[in-house]
């Protein structure tokens, strides 16, 4: 039995949890697999039928079953047990000693794969009839496919370390609070409990915000505007080198005639916070420039915008994977911009129990299942084949780090050499559990600063981590029957 998920090779599924009595109290076993283990002198052996049971804490080894799946057992003066394969051929062997009357095992490797070898894809069954949106009826499969033999920490890094709920969303059992750039990269957080009386009409209303970030992203940015549609969760972000109303109006040049598209209609409400960064000139500008298409912008006073922190939510949301995705991947600060675009991308592809079906907001807002299988992990190592553009023949790889999508085909990378991104890669391998050295960053200005986003406006210090995902803080459930608390603002 063991608590790591990603140690195996192989894995399926019980079709309801096994108990199992008597140790830890009762534990629960979710599944099993093949874990391929090495000895001291990397000979390699299978275990085989491994039993998944998260809340261990490590592994154990029932003598009786090794037995049954090729280990023979002796044990010498010192009753310190040996272990060896049943297989003739195979030297494998290791010890355990025994420390504090249990037997240990400190000599054996877990061997670590490489998911890329393997390609079985089990398609996520399920097909289900839901309402989309502006009341379209569509037959939909409720989750991406994922590759089932991915182990779940790396699925966990490819989502931007994603909370347990969206993953058990995707058919993933995943175990939070061992992840240490999770761990340190979340701050502690509890939304208040807000009742929103939620439309179900696509730009019905739109919540938007700007927060503050530095240093200066690699791309001159010192600000993101964050919009979220109330109907579908559907989020974008935009990077901003400023917030003067000419850039923010821009913006919303950019994304008004782009959203209306998409969804058919028109926008009809715009929710900023009094409290925020939509003032003083900004509000002067925007305003009326909604006003001129009839939006209605609804700006919330200082005093009641904990009601309307949803972009400000959906800010610290993203900012939490940014920063885990940082400490990952020990990328520079200056790479937030790139970061907060992945963040978005896979929130917006997350499940999420706040829409009806447990569907993803991308789902809700283009009435299709969002591809997941190609998001790799954050800012890891990649090759960038470069092939010559008369001759069709490869010439040589790049050594680059991976800093996002374009689209489901394409990648953007960071060359250090030229000290560049490259966009619309086709042709990249990705190393996922390596990153490049710190060195290869000299040349980014502000490598060195620390990334600092300000504390969030609503704060309280309560934490919330169990069993909620990220979108259902945004949007609690319609009738809830959750008072809603008077909250002191921070100034
Ligand atoms: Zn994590």
């Amino acid at each position: 039995m063991t608590s790591h998920r990603e140690f195996f090779s192989n894995y399926d599924e019980f079709d309801t949890p096994v108990e199992i009595h008597g140790i830890n109290g009762n534990l629960q076993a979710y599944g099993y697999g093949d874990v391929i283990v090495k000895d001291v002198r990397n000979n390699q052996h299978t275990l085989l039928a491994i039993w998944y049971t998260p809340e261990l804490d490590g592994s154990i080894l029932s003598k009786y079953w090794t037995k049954q799946y090729g280990l023979r057992t002796t044990m010498d003066d010192h009753e310190n047990f040996h272990f060896r394969s049943a297989d003739p051929t195979s030297t494998f062997h290791f010890t355990a000693t025994t420390i504090d009357k249990i037997s240990v095992i400190t000599d054996l490797d877990v061997i670590e794969y490489n998911p890329d070898s393997l390609t079985v894809i089990v398609p996520a069954a399920m097909a289900a009839t839901a309402v989309i949106g502006t009341g379209t009826t569509a037959a939909v499969t409720k989750t991406p496919k994922i590759n089932r033999s991915v182990p779940s920490q790396l699925m966990h890094l490819r989502l931007g370390h994603a909370s347990e709920k969206p993953m058990r969303l995707l058919g993933i059992s995943y175990k939070s609070g061992k992840c240490h750039p999770c761990i340190m990269g979340k701050q502690s957080q509890k939304p208040f409990p807000a009742v929103i009386e939620k439309s179900s009409i696509k730009l019905f209303r739109v919540y938007s915000d700007i927060c503050p970030v530095t240093p200066e992203s690699f791309g001159h940015g010192l600000y993101f505007i964050v919009f979220v549609d109330e109907a579908t969760y559907y989020t974008w972000v935009y990077i901003i080198p400023n917030k003067s109303s000419s850039t923010v109006l821009e913006i919303l040049k950019l994304w008004l005639p782009l959203v209306e598209r998409q969804a058919g209609t028109s926008l009809i409400n715009i929710r900023t916070d009094g409290g925020g960064e939509y003032k003083g000139e900004t509000l002067h500008t925007v305003t009326p420039f909604l006003a001129e298409r009839g939006i209605n912008h609804e700006q919330t006073s200082l005093y009641s915008s904990s009601s309307n922190g949803v972009a400000e939510r959906m800010n610290r949301t993203l900012m939490n994977m940014v920063r885990s995705m940082i400490l990952t991947s020990g990328l520079p600060a200056p790479f937030w911009g790139e970061a907060l675009h992945t963040a978005a991308k896979i929130v917006n592809r997350l499940p999420t129990s706040a829409l009806l079906d447990n569907i993803s907001p991308h789902q809700a807002w283009f009435g299709v299942i969002p591809k997941i299988s190609h998001l790799r992990v954050f800012g890891c190592v990649c090759f960038v084949k470069i092939t010559h553009p008369i001759t069709k023949v490869q010439t040589r790889s790049d050594r680059c780090c991976f800093l996002g999508y374009e689209g489901t085909t394409q990648y953007r990378v960071y060359d250090p050499t030229s000290n560049k991104i490259r966009s619309k890669m086709r042709d990249v391998t990705f190393i996922e559990d390596e990153f490049l050295p710190r060195k290869a960053f000299l040349h980014v200005p502000y490598a060195d600063r620390p990334l600092q986003v300000p504390e969030p406006r609503n704060y309280s210090e309560e934490d919330d981590e169990l069993d909620k995902d990220e979108l259902t803080e945004l949007f609690p459930k319609i009738n809830s029957s959750a008072p809603v608390p008077i909250i002191p603002l921070l100034p």
